[in-house]
């Protein structure tokens, strides 16, 4: 899988960063890292950092020589185009269950609200929504738009994950 997808390359922004994906762009075929810098016009150690946050991801894998003359190492690197989807699909799924959490968090930290007082969810279950003071109807204190704006959300990626999988 290219990254050629818009959606897809937004997440792999987001996980990552535009740098790193400009990185990915260049390895379509084993390079050199000052070959990469040269072509993005980043410093080479600049590219060594993003290629060594690529390759803990498993993004990207390399080959290493050994030059005779010097005793040095010189390394060609190469994307692994296996592993994109499933870093997105990772990446993705762990947003979704910060999300989760965050709105049950939400919903656990509910207001509701009688003529005479705030009460939490608990406390209005317990009384049936019916404020034992002043015998009113317990209502939603909030507006709920943080619980809209997290399902929103999770709707949005998990089509997104939906669109991918095979
Ligand atoms: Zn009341």
């Amino acid at each position: 899988m290219t990254v050629a997808n818009d959606v897809l390359r937004r997440v792999l922004g987001e996980s990552l960063s535009d740098q790193h994906i400009a990185v990915i762009d260049q390895l379509t075929e084993p390079q050199y890292d000052e070959d990469v810098a040269e072509s993005l016009g980043i410093k080479a150690t600049i590219i060594r950092t993003l290629l060594n946050d690529l390759h803990e991801n498993s993004l990207v894998e390399y080959h290493r020589t050994k030059n005779k003359k010097t005793g040095w190492y010189t390394y060609k690197w190469v994307r692994r185009e296996d592993r994109i989807k499933k870093h997105i699909q990772d990446h993705l799924s762990q947003k979704i269950s910060m999300l989760q959490e965050q709105l049950e968090q939400e919903n656990n930290g509910l207001s509701f609200k009688c003529n005479c007082g705030i009460v939490d969810y608990h406390n209005a279950m317990e009384n049936m929504f019916i404020c034992q003071s002043c015998g009113s109807a317990y209502k939603r204190y909030e507006d709920g738009k943080a619980v809209d704006g997290i399902v929103q959300q999770i709707t949005e990626i998990n089509s997104i994950l939906q669109s991918i999988a095979e």
